[in-house]
């Protein structure tokens, strides 16, 4: 297993002459030499880029500011670094400064389903909880730019009180999101503090913290900041891997005492054209995480923030890579592949269609290989009136501590229970020409 080699070694003596291993290895050494300048750049890969070239990244760097680890740094491929995918996902392209015409700075309305600052609440039983708005390693993908470097929004402590105390006053909530920023960037003792508090809180069945330091910045993974986690279980880590490279040595150390450590691992990767856009490397990334117990969660379309037009595929991409997954690889090792809704509709699933049609009786299914059968469906199915009355249903449910009946959406439509025939947008102007006004929703 190579956790030091000779090219981490030069670029840590670059760095400082004196550097040992042990330098290296220390998450903070990491931190404090992070990259945030091209000549720095320039001055340890040995990449010299031209004037032009130069003038551009660093105006680029004046928007969206750079920062890179010197671990990161070290699995760039000097040699071929324009395609490289580390080069791309942590140095500036000049694509950055393009704005399109329907690029947003917070295309998921993240800020505006903001109940207290830091807490996204979208959903109806779990939040997003920006407990951090720094990392260590700036992801040129990041669908928060708008926040990337902006000292003012670094939550202070104040704020998350304020944002344990939503929480706590939200009966409905049973699983908390820590995101950020990266949550590995607080200290030991913070994260211990909010896990603690957060603990304290009997409706909070679920936390999960989302970050990139398995990646970015393995070091980070320390065995004192397992012991801190592992107090507050059960927590479920969702780490970002893109490309089968970022996958080393040092990466999978990490995973592994994670793993050990009993948190479940989730992956989410987005699709970034040049990166990834292939079925090969996205089978070849999800097989070498299921070998590091990590579950490919979710492969996200990139979404329309403003600096990232560079990077978007068309969605067929996606469509096409888990085509190339579903059947043709374990069950486990496909993520689902979802389109944050521009707006703030949450994310949506898209798939590859399976059901080719259907009769009274009957459905026509393809497989992955694309054999066209039948599914008979029964002669006989008595299906059970439902009016959520469970108290007498013949279904076996023990109420105590079951979900309180929800009434949303689609869901609400296929009730026997409710009336509702149609959901219409609001302002629908056919709707406002009728007399009564009455939206059947
Ligand atoms: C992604 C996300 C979640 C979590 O969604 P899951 O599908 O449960 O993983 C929660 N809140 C917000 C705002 C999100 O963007």
């Amino acid at each position: 297993m190579v956790i030091y080699n000779e090219k981490q070694q030069r670029i840590a003596e670059k760095i400082n002459p004196a550097a040992r291993i042990s330098n290296w290895k220390d998450w903070k050494w990491q931190l404090r030499n992070s990259i945030k300048e091209i000549s720095t750049f320039e001055k340890l890969t040995g990449i010299t880029f031209e004037e032009n070239e130069r003038k551009l990244l660093e105006k680029t760097v004046e928007k969206f500011p750079l920062s890179i680890t010197p671990y990161y740094l070290s699995l760039i491929d000097t040699k071929d670094y324009k395609n490289d995918p580390v080069f791309l996902q942590s140095v500036p392209s000049p694509g950055e400064l393009v704005v399109e015409k329907y690029d947003m700075v917070d295309p998921l309305s993240e800020d505006k389903d903001s109940p207290v600052p830091g807490i996204t609440h979208r959903y109806p039983d779990r939040v997003l909880f920006h407990i951090s708005n720094i990392c260590s390693m700036y992801c040129r993908h990041c669908t928060r730019k708008r926040k990337v470097g902006d000292r003012d929004s670094i939550p202070n402590k104040e704020e998350i009180i304020k944002g344990i105390e939503y929480i706590k006053n939200t009966p409905v909530i049973r699983d908390v999101l820590l995101s950020g920023g990266d949550p590995f960037m607080l200290s030991d003792e913070y994260l211990d503090w909010i896990l603690t508090e957060l603990r304290k809180i009997p409706h909070i069945e679920v936390i999960r913290i989302g970050t990139r330091m398995p990646v970015v910045l393995p070091y980070r993974i320390t065995d004192e900041l397992i012991a801190t986690l592992k107090k507050h279980h059960p927590i479920w880590i969702n780490t970002h891997f893109n490309h089968p490279r970022e996958i080393t040595g040092s990466s999978r150390e990490a995973l592994k005492k994670l793993a050990d450590a009993g948190f479940p691992l989730g992956n989410q990767t987005v699709l970034l054209a040049g990166v990834n856009d292939c079925p090969r490397i996205m089978k070849r990334l999800v097989h070498k995480l299921v070998q590091n117990r990590v579950r490919p969660y979710y492969l996200y379309q990139c979404d329309l923030s403003e600096g990232l037009s560079h990077f978007r595929t068309p969605v067929g991409k996606g469509i096409e890579i888990i085509e190339s997954l579903i059947g043709h690889t374990s069950g486990f090792a496909v993520p689902t592949y979802v389109i944050d809704a521009p707006g703030g509709g949450g994310k949506i699933p898209v798939m590859p269609n399976y059901l080719i049609s259907w009769s009274t009786n009957k459905v026509v299914l393809r497989n992955y290989e694309g054999v066209i059968t039948t599914y008979k469906e029964p002669d006989r199915y008595e299906p059970i009136f439902c009016d959520r009355n469970c108290e007498v249903c013949k279904l076996q449910l023990n109420l105590d501590g079951a979900e309180a009946i929800q009434n949303i959406g689609i869901e609400k439509l296929l009730s026997d229970y409710d009336d509702a025939i149609s959901l219409t947008p609001e302002n629908n102007d056919r709707m406002d020409r009728r007399s009564d006004n009455k939206i059947s929703e």
